[in-house]
């Protein structure tokens, strides 16, 4: 892989390996912007094939961190750390501090949290190290609750572009999968008095546990949920969930739900669904409520702050559809659009010397 190229290409900082022979740690960390603040993202665990496939992924994602980050009004950059290994036989106290000791090496130009087969408990062995760590235990605790807040209120901002209301007992919602962030999602929606709500699921215990809570929403099977004719269609569990076949199946005017990289190929299905007039909450901005939560550890962590911040979801989704009309592109095209001009505009602003 040409590592200097792919970094100029699309504007890296930092890409640093790092190795340690008692535990057999081996890991990356990539800072790809620091232009708002220190670099965050979580710390993923993997047993990836190669060392290329586990650097493009650490690349790709840290990148994302600094557009969502950048999109959700935070002082913060992007970066990432990937961890090659087996999460059943590496993970121990002294591997997790050896991870906080590189952390620490960067001198808080990077902070790390939990990701995929990292923890709160490993995050707390990673503090015994630095204090560029946040998702502590007893700090801002389960993102799933914040992202799902957010989700729902980028759901009222897009109601309220769509119908000109979010009077939700108007409105019918179809969530797909139940789990952390769709049991949540489903709860705030029927709090609010949605019409009706559809759900699906693959998980025989989560969908006894949503019809135990929630008995008068409606089980629906996997595959029926895209063409069911509701007003939103709400993914909450994988990611590539807008395709060339599920796209024709649609009958909901809008797609916003708490799932991670919903379109299979973002220019082409984030036009397509343009395209049809269906209104698209870019995901990166709709579910960064998780992200606008472990950031408030960083100012000493405090509920109503972070959940005050959460709800501006709303107005970033409210200024994204503005931008996606104002430049006749889809949305989440103009949400990479808003995410650039928030750090170049800051960066200009920076450009005057002040003696601190
Ligand atoms: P989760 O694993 O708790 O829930 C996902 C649910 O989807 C599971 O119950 C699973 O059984 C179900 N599911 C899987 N495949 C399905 C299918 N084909 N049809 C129906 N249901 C299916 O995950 P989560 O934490 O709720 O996250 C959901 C999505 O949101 C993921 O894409 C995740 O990356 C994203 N996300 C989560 C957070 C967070 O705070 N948890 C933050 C940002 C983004």
């Amino acid at each position: 892989m040409k590592k200097f190229e792919y970094m100029e290409k699309h504007g890296y900082e930092q890409l640093v390996f790092f190795h340690d022979k008692t535990t057999g740690l081996r890991g990356i960390t990539c800072i790809h912007n620091t232009t708002l603040g220190p670099a965050l993202g979580g710390t993923r665990l993997w047993d990836y094939e190669n060392e290329d496939d586990a650097t493009l992924d650490v690349l790709r994602l840290a990148r994302g961190m600094t557009y969502k980050a950048a999109a959700a009004g935070l002082n913060l950059g992007g970066g990432k750390t990937v961890l090659i290994g087996k999460a059943d036989e590496v993970k121990s106290e002294a591997y997790f501090r050896g991870l906080g000791r590189y952390v620490q090496s960067l001198n808080g130009r990077y902070i790390t949290a939990e990701d995929v087969n990292t923890s709160t408990k490993d995050m707390g062995f990673v503090n015994m190290e630095t204090d560029h760590v946040v998702g502590l235990p007893g700090k801002s605790g389960n993102p799933s609750p914040a992202t799902a807040t957010g989700t729902f209120h980028g759901i009222r901002a897009s109601l309220v572009e769509k119908f000109g209301s979010d009077d939700m007992s108007e409105r019918t919602f179809a969530v797909q999968g139940a789990g952390q962030t769709g049991d949540f999602l489903i709860g705030y929606l029927l709090d609010a008095g949605a019409k009706k709500v559809y759900f699906t699921e693959i998980n025989e215990k989560h969908i006894k546990k949503i019809k135990e809570k929630y008995p008068s929403v409606e089980f629906v099977d996997p595959d029926d949920i895209y063409g069911l004719d509701v007003d939103v269609y709400a993914p909450c569990a994988l990611g590539a969930v807008i395709n060339d076949k599920t796209i024709k199946q649609l009958k909901a005017s809008i797609v916003a739900g708490t799932a991670n990289n919903v379109l299979e190929e973002e220019d082409k299905h984030g036009q397509k669904l343009f395209d049809a007039g269906i209104l698209y909450a870019p995901d990166f901005v709709i579910n960064a409520g998780g992200l606008i939560n472990v950031y408030h550890e960083t100012k000493g962590y405090n509920e109503e702050a972070a959940y005050r911040d959460i709800e501006r979801i709303y107005d970033r989704i409210t200024d994204i559809y503005k931008i996606s009309k104002d430049n006749n592109t889809h949305t989440q095209e103009a949400a990479k659009i808003f995410a650039k001009q928030r750090i170049e505009t800051i960066n200009q602003m920076r450009a005057n010397y002040i003696k601190r």
